[in-house]
């Protein structure tokens, strides 16, 4: 018996009538323990589900499945147990970890409640302001304008953010396709300069671009590469301030570990107040702010490095940033050079 047990993809063992483990195979004991083996099975799975349903398959016989969650190394697991009653009344119990399984269910939830949080905000100040309408503001017309402004604002917010979730989902869907368009850099970065020349006159700022002087292709999706540059510089305007210089840098880099090759590297620069370390890594995050209010209020949603990310993975390329508080921030791109 033990042959077979050990030859199981799986961590499985057998109870016996008397509930002692009476065979365990090696992948079982990394779990439980080495000396589980001749023990009463509850010494290693206490858990009443589990107890449950290896009870009623010694009684009974037939198949019972149950879940097992148990804490290990401070890591909470999910294991599913499937057990069969065999030969003598004995129990075979097979533990499948779907604890990966659990993760993204609870991702998938959590995005849930983040996006209609996000939707219900400014819903619920436009239901307000509606109401108001209806109501109190009726004869007062400089008050209407002033709600019609504000509810405008908020319809143009929800709008934003449905716009940033389908560019969310259009780049996670393409992620593991690898862009075959050639992209000229030099080109792409004059022409997103240009652009943004409103917003740069609108905010008082000015974009310095320095480019190499050979033009830099690049394997890559024009429109993806695109949205990178704009939503790095658009918050180098937006974090970074107004009235300030942002640099854009572009040029060739030697052997990148990361990128296992010879890269490029396009580098976003602002002024601003910088980025406390602690928050760097979260940053890509979807929905992760270090001011949820001032992003709010400057028409934020939350997902503009997100996207980033999943572009420049898709990219098979690397994101680094670098800060200092009191100077400013770097958002540095760097990809294969084809
Ligand atoms: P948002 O829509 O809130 O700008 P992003 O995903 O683009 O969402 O950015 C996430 C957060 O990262 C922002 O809310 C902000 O706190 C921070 N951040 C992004 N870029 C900068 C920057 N250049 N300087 C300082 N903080 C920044």
């Amino acid at each position: 018996m033990i042959d077979v047990l050990q030859a199981f993809p799986l961590p499985s063992f057998v109870v016996a009538p008397n509930e002692i483990i009476t065979a365990i195979n090696s992948k079982a004991e990394d779990l439980l323990g080495q000396t589980t083996k001749g023990r009463h099975y509850l010494r290693s799975i206490r858990s009443p589900d589990v107890a449950d349903a290896i009870d009623y398959v010694l009684q009974n016989g037939g198949d019972r499945q149950t879940r097992w969650l148990t804490t290990i190394s401070e890591i909470d697991l999910t294991y599913m147990v499937f057990v069969s009653g065999i030969e003598e009344g004995a129990a075979l119990v097979t533990l499948e970890d779907t604890s990966h399984v659990e993760t993204s269910r609870k991702m998938r939830r959590d995005f849930v409640t983040n996006v209609s949080h996000e939707l219900k905000t400014p819903l619920t100040s436009m239901l307000g302001f509606l109401e108001t309408l209806q109501t109190t503001a009726q004869t007062d017309p400089v008050a209407q304008q002033r709600f019609l402004e504000i509810m405008t604002n908020e319809a143009k917010r929800m709008n934003r953010l449905v716009d940033d979730l389908l560019s969310l989902n259009r780049v996670e869907s393409e992620e593991r396709t690898k862009p075959a368009e050639s992209v000229d850099l030099n080109a792409l970065l004059i022409a997103t300069k240009e652009n943004l020349s409103p917003l740069n006159e609108k905010t008082n700022t000015q974009i310095k671009l320095t480019l190499p002087d050979e033009p830099i292709e690049i394997a890559g999706h024009s429109d993806q590469l695109t949205q990178v540059i704009v939503n790095l510089i658009e918050n180098a305007i937006k974090y970074g301030g107004s009235d300030k210089d942002i640099m854009v840098n572009l040029g060739p880099v030697d052997y990148q570990s990361t990128l296992r090759c010879d890269g490029v590297c396009l580098s976003v620069t602002d002024f601003g107040p910088g980025i406390e370390r602690s928050h760097i890594p979260r940053l890509t995050e979807r929905f992760y702010r270090i001011d949820h209010h001032r992003s709010r209020e400057i028409g934020g949603t939350g997902l503009g490095l997100s996207i980033v990310k999943h572009i420049i993975n898709r990219h098979r390329g690397r994101l680094k940033v670098t800060s200092e508080i009191g100077y400013g921030s770097t958002f540095s791109v760097f990809l294969p050079k084809s």
